[in-house]
């Protein structure tokens, strides 16, 4: 972890960090498909082909694990299961892909921080959260404090652990933990999802750093409410039992504006999605969130408990399960898995169907120079 506190999420056998991460390996790799999987309106062609691709990166994804580790400063996590992987993708159009453990029940952690931003950009407004909370990356780790150390600074983003605690402030005078799980429900469609009262306990018991953060968000004025109902609002939310399909259900709702694509009701505003799909471009995955952004391309928000939420807009919501971490506290597997399915699905954000141009470099090289243009 690059911030200054001696805390670790997780050590690996050597009791050293990992730090090059499950999407890690300078090479790019070229798809193996000529023809496109996806058509000229960003839609899957074929489920059955595709979900062979998904499959054989599973079985790639899986060598990741063992240099990972399950998350271990919140106790109850560190009884997970580390060799858990599962994937969910809700195409737009098209049938579900389901593989591996993408219906077992892990806690939200982290990807919960969406939806907080959602309800608070729906509830307070934009000009307010803005005011608590930047928009930039940060460049450190997830529960960092460094920055509020800073006079006059507020938290870089919501989706580090002061910015989500710092958006929890301004959602607790207007909605109730109960209000949140069953917007959670709808946005996930999963009805089953509830409070894991083990790791909620679990992380209130050892939060003494997310204390400290909402402490000293106090004292610069950003939290105005109790400081503990905060704080325990805030591991509520993280302790709310998901599967990898819930997040695939958000993911497509997101992908497709806000809006469901079964009944056609709006789950929230356009420019709410827009906002949350920006952030998780630039700030979802951390201090890796950079590296991620080019090796995957798709907007992605992790949390310690193994789960990934990724959009690839207008094309599939994703929900990956795997709870072995990297030394950033990205699922290891879950990034390797989503950086293959991109390549060969072509999910990336920038990728265009009409540029389906697989020459190898020097041919394109070449051209440039008989153009002149280099
Ligand atoms: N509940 C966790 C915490 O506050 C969430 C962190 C995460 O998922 N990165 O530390």
């Amino acid at each position: 972890m690059s911030d200054s506190n001696n805390k670790e999420i997780h050590q690996n056998q050597n009791g050293q960090n990992n730090n090059e991460g499950g999407c890690g390996n300078a090479a790019e790799k070229k798809s193996v498909h000529t023809e496109p999987i996806i058509d000229r309106h960003y839609q899957l062609r074929e489920t059955g082909k595709a979900k062979e691709i998904i499959q054989k990166a599973m079985d790639l994804a899986r060598e990741e694990i063992p240099k990972g580790a399950v998350a271990t400063y919140i106790p109850e996590l560190s009884k997970m299961d580390p060799h858990q992987l599962g994937i969910c993708l809700y195409p737009l159009k098209g049938d579900k892909i389901a593989l591996g453990d993408y219906d077992a029940r892990f806690t939200m952690q982290s990807v919960s921080k969406v939806i907080m931003l959602i309800v608070a950009l729906e509830v307070c407004g934009l000009k307010e959260v803005f005011e608590k909370v930047g928009m930039e990356p940060s460049g450190e780790a997830f529960d960092s404090l460094v920055e509020l150390d800073v006079n006059d600074s507020k938290p870089y983003n919501p989706l580090i652990n002061s910015g989500a605690l710092a958006v929890c402030g301004l959602l607790l005078p207007e909605v109730s933990f109960q209000d949140m799980l069953r917007y959670t429900r709808n946005v996930c469609s999963d009805a089953g999802i509830e409070l894991n009262e083990d790791v909620f306990d679990s992380e209130m018991k050892t939060c003494s750093r997310n204390r400290s953060i909402a402490y000293l968000l106090q004292s610069k004025g950003i939290i105005t409410t109790d400081v503990e109902d905060t704080l325990r609002f805030y591991t509520k939310m993280c302790s709310m039992n998901v599967t990898a399909e819930s997040l695939a259900n958000l993911g497509k709702k997101l992908a497709n504006d806000g809006v469901c694509v079964k009944d056609g009701k709006r789950y929230m505003s356009s420019r709410t999605a827009r906002i949350v799909k920006t952030l998780m471009l630039t700030c979802g995955m951390y201090d890796g969130s950079g590296s991620f952004a080019i090796r995957v391309g798709i907007p992605t928000k992790s949390g310690v408990g193994g789960g990934l939420l990724s959009v690839s807009d207008k094309r599939a919501g994703i929900g990956v399960f795997g709870p072995a971490l990297d030394a950033q506290g990205n699922s290891i597997a879950g990034c390797k898995l989503l950086r293959e399915i991109s390549n060969e699905l072509r999910l990336n954000l920038f990728y265009d169907p009409e540029w389906n141009k697989e020459e190898a470099d020097d041919t394109v090289l070449r051209e440039m120079k008989a153009n002149s243009v280099i």
